[in-house]
């Protein structure tokens, strides 16, 4: 059926401090009342929070932010200091986060750090992440595809994404997740793409089942809407068993069009609400794939599993309206990031992405 309550994006992604307009646009195009901002880490600029929360600041009630972690001191083999990671939860808190994103478990990111995510180094992380009770958005696995060349999808191929024996295996990432889930129950993750397990609905069903505290969202890795589409009636089933356990996202970036992030909410919510079949229409972002790749069909969801699915499931993790910034105290975490910057990358500090988002963050603090 059609919906007309409130939306939150879930799932969205901002590159450079000029596209928080931009990002707005496409916001507005999707229909979304307000938009999560998820932060990847780097190891050049240590990780995309001074954008997200100038655009936060800049934005009140449009913006929330799930902070990325800084690794620096690993990148730099120990050159540059960094607070250890259960501290930088605290930080991320104080400067206005609503949550933590993850993207340590993607197999090439995996790699960067070399380090299992239930091993000793990110313990005090999840530690401190589950007694302040902040949540994750954990991208863990990829598409199955990804690991055979013969699958992977040549867009996937060009971006790095097609593994090897050199990567860890997508069984070898969920393993290390449940792990951390096992030690730490009270945690609170949203698992976007749906896990990568769209193409295994029992799976999915038993780890729901398993882990109270875990969520799956459907930010689009296409593959999930032509997976759920093979047998309509049985993903009908799993969504209206789990509709609490659903979160609407459309992992729009900063740097696609606003026509294109408009599509992608169209896309996904006409396979929520609707019953028919379709094709994406032209248009579409080039990491959606060409429409000859699959038929989507639509599950014609009631309204109360819409309404938990597009905004209630999400405001109860993060917050019915994202958390207020504290723009002193992020602007700090800015000129501290704009210090690793420069060592990073011997750019000077004053240049640097993370220093214009701190003098952008203390202009609105005034
Ligand atoms: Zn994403």
């Amino acid at each position: 059926m059609t919906y007309n309550g409130p939306v939150i994006d879930g799932h969205a992604h901002l590159y450079e401090l000029d596209h928080a307009g931009h990002l707005d646009a496409i916001r507005e195009a999707g229909r979304a009342r307000s938009m999560n901002i998820v932060c990847i880490f780097d190891g050049k600029r240590v990780n995309a929070n001074p954008e997200a929360w100038a655009a936060k600041a800049s934005r009140p009630g449009r913006f929330y932010v799930f902070a990325g972690l800084d690794h620096s001191a690993l990148f730099s083999g120990g050159r540059v200091d960094a607070p250890p990671l259960d501290r930088q939860v605290d930080i991320l808190i104080a400067a206005g986060s609503d949550g933590v994103k993850l993207l340590e478990s993607k197999p090439n990111y995996w790699l960067k750090l070399g380090l299992p995510l239930d091993g000793e180094y990110f313990r005090p992380f999840f530690a401190r992440a589950e007694e302040a009770q902040i949540p994750l958005l954990w991208h863990v696995a990829d598409p199955e595809e990804f690991w055979d060349p013969a699958c992977t999808p040549r867009w996937a191929a060009e971006k790095g994404w097609g593994y090897d024996s050199s990567f860890p295996a997508k069984e070898q990432l969920y393993a290390e997740a449940f792990a951390v889930l096992e030690r730490h129950p009270g945690l609170r993750v949203i698992f976007p793409h749906f896990l990568f397990l769209s193409a295994d609905l029992p799976r999915a069903s038993a780890l729901l089942d398993r882990f109270s505290g875990i969520y799956l969202d459907l930010g689009p890795g296409v593959e999930l809407l032509y997976n759920l589409s093979r047998d309509p009636a049985a993903s009908r089933d799993f969504f209206l068993r789990y509709f609490r356990r659903i979160i609407y996202g459309t992992d729009c970036y900063s740097s696609m069009t606003v026509k294109e992030g408009g599509l992608r909410a169209q896309v996904i919510r006409r396979f929520l609400e609707s019953g028919e079949e379709f094709r994406l229409p032209p248009g579409t972002d080039f990491l959606l794939g060409p429409p000859e790749d699959g038929v989507i069909h639509g599950l014609d969801l009631p309204e109360d599993t819409l309404a938990a699915i597009y905004s209630g499931n999400f405001a109860a993790l993060a917050g019915d309206a994202p958390r207020p910034m504290n723009s002193r105290l992020a602007a700090l975490e800015c000129r501290r990031l704009a210090h690793q910057q420069s060592l990073l990358t011997g750019e000077s500090e004053s240049t640097t992405p993370a220093m214009r988002a701190a003098l952008t963050l203390e202009e609105g603090a005034c």
